[in-house]
């Protein structure tokens, strides 16, 4: 077998540049959610969380931190249409944030 000196070959790079991250915000309407969890369980990226606190309802709703990906899969699962993402630094995140109701999450 034939030794290969690889020291003098130069350094290999990605030919594609990796593509920037997704971000997105997530907001709930916390009085809206019935505390079934489902937006929790299905967060491909554990963003979301049960809250200590309950809601109008009497229900823990779910509280998010930073890492959302706008997947919107919460959205989808939600049956009670109370959690919501929308893409970072769009125009919409604002009217997004003014959407959820005066104890809704961001
Ligand atoms: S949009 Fe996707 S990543 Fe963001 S909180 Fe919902 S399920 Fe998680
Ligand atoms: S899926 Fe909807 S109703 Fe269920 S915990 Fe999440 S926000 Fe609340």
């Amino acid at each position: 077998m034939i030794a290969v000196d690889r020291a003098d070959r130069a350094p290999r790079v990605p030919v594609v540049s990796r593509p920037a991250p997704v971000r997105g915000r997530v907001f709930v309407q916390r009085d809206r959610c019935k505390g079934c969890e489902l937006c929790i369980e299905f967060c491909p990226t554990s963003v979301l969380s049960r809250s200590k606190d309950f809601n109008a309802r009497g229900y823990h709703y779910p509280i998010a931190a930073a890492g959302c990906i706008n997947c919107r899969l919460c959205v989808t699962v939600c049956p009670e249409y109370a959690i919501f993402s929308v893409a970072a630094g769009s125009r919409g995140a604002a009217g997004a944030a003014a959407a959820a109701n005066a104890g809704g999450q961001a």
